[in-house]
């Protein structure tokens, strides 16, 4: 695109929480549903800020921002993650706690929606500070958590570690173990097999899906990989174990191209050691602008929101889009993908892999009974497949995008359970 192209793109919000009520409102139009109907599922149920004051280890006294937002509990206990980022706002979390309930609801979970984050930069801190800003954090959302009341999970820079420490907060106020008020716990604490997979393995599968519909042989494709975190790196390796070529790989810190072909776990190991996949032998280095342009069959965004906009969207150059960050396509860019026949499989279905093993997780620790790793995966596989079924019929019936149709069949089932249920009083 030339500089003159790129200045004269129209104007699009990047506010996450603008664009998730934007989202919603398009699916409430298509389902005729009323205003007080729609008032009601947009608006967070509940949100709550608090102040966490924690002793770093210069012995300063540092005091970070965090949130909890129940976005629906309508069909269920509030669910999702916990990111800890420089960039967590309010609204952001206000728009991946509404993801969650839509998300949960495409993939027929029994959950509402809910997220939390905490601003401030995980890398730059110790261990020792990230312990004692989670446990401070843990205690003052634990009025809102528990088990049958709102999960929480990791989320972007959040590790099974981060969940251990909010278990063992929460527990001790307790008076006892409550394994099942967090998922994505490290297994000695009753994590379930897959958990860590998950999200990429659930991406895996409706990518495989959507290849059938497209009558593309994945083991002939190429795919490239947009953040290199739990999503990216596992999806990369999943990917790959299926015969798909790899062929560029980004972090925060830039890209990496080999159109031969890269060896996803040699790329996570040398990650490990040097903190960025740029460096990596027999590769030339890419721009984070360049990587989503380039030509390839999948393309996996995997990182944060807002990556296609109105200004790259015309030069994307692949035929499936596999979302398996949160957000990161704008409402812009899914028009122009949608005239260029790119088939997007949206966030809320595309990586809700995840929190559907948080679910069998949740249900595990409930029934203190755990399951084998072939449980895991072929009810995942089973859940994924019908949701991207679900979704497709209605993208061809409808002739509307696929996050149209998935935010279609998500938003009637919370107003239909809405509508069922009632109001109080
Ligand atoms: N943070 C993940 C997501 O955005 C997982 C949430 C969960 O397991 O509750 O879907």
């Amino acid at each position: 695109m030339t500089a003159t192209a790129m200045t004269q793109a129209p104007k699009e919000t990047l506010n996450a929480f603008e664009i998730a009520q934007q989202q919603f409102a398009n699916a409430a139009d298509i389902l005729n549903l009323n205003e007080g109907v729609r008032k009601k599922l947009r608006t967070p149920e509940r949100c709550l800020t608090v102040a966490i004051p924690t002793r770093m280890d210069d012995g300063r006294l540092e005091v970070f921002t965090g949130h909890r937002v129940q976005h629906n509990t309508t069909r269920g206990p509030a669910k999702g993650g916990i990111r800890y980022h420089p960039n967590v706002t309010l609204d952001e979390v206000k728009a991946l706690a509404s993801w969650m309930t839509w998300k949960c609801a495409t993939v027929g979970i029994p959950y509402g929606g809910a997220k939390g984050g905490i601003t401030c930069d995980p890398k730059s801190m110790s261990l020792g500070e990230l312990e004692r800003m989670t446990r401070r954090f843990a205690s003052e959302i634990s009025c809102i958590i528990g088990p049958e009341k709102d999960i929480p999970a990791p989320d972007v820079y959040t590790n099974a570690q981060t969940m251990a420490w909010i278990m063992d907060t929460y527990s001790m106020n307790q008076g006892y173990a409550v394994p099942g008020v967090v998922t994505g716990k490290p297994l000695a604490l009753g994590g379930s097999l897959g958990r860590n997979e998950a999200t990429a393995q659930g991406c895996v599968y409706v990518v495989e899906e959507a290849a059938k519909k497209l009558n593309m042989n994945l083991k002939d494709s190429t795919a490239v990989i947009q953040g290199y975190g739990n999503a990216g790196s596992i999806a990369a390796r999943l990917l790959h174990d299926q015969g798909v070529r790899i062929i560029a790989v980004s972090d925060s810190k830039g890209g990496i191209r080999n159109t031969r072909g890269l060896d996803p776990r040699k790329v996570l190991e040398f990650k490990d050691k040097s903190a960025s996949v740029v460096g990596f032998p027999e590769t030339e280095a890419i721009t984070n602008e360049e990587i989503l342009t380039l030509k390839c069959d999948v393309l996996v965004p995997a990182a944060l929101e807002n990556c296609i906009t109105l200004k790259n969207a015309a030069q994307v150059n692949a035929r499936i889009v596999a979302e398996a960050a949160n957000g990161p396509t704008t409402p812009g860019a899914d028009e122009i993908l949608f005239e260029r026949n790119i088939l997007v499989l949206p966030d809320i279905l595309a990586n809700a892999g995840g929190v559907t093993v948080s679910y069998f997780e949740w249900v595990q620790n409930v029934q203190e009974l755990y399951w084998e790793i072939d449980d895991v995966n072929s009810r995942l596989k089973r859940i994924m497949t019908r949701s991207f079924n679900d979704v497709y019929q209605i993208y061809k019936d409808k002739k509307i995008n696929m996050r149209k149709a998935a935010y279609v069949l998500a938003v009637g089932r919370v107003a239909e359970a809405f509508k069922l249920r009632g109001l109080f009083p």
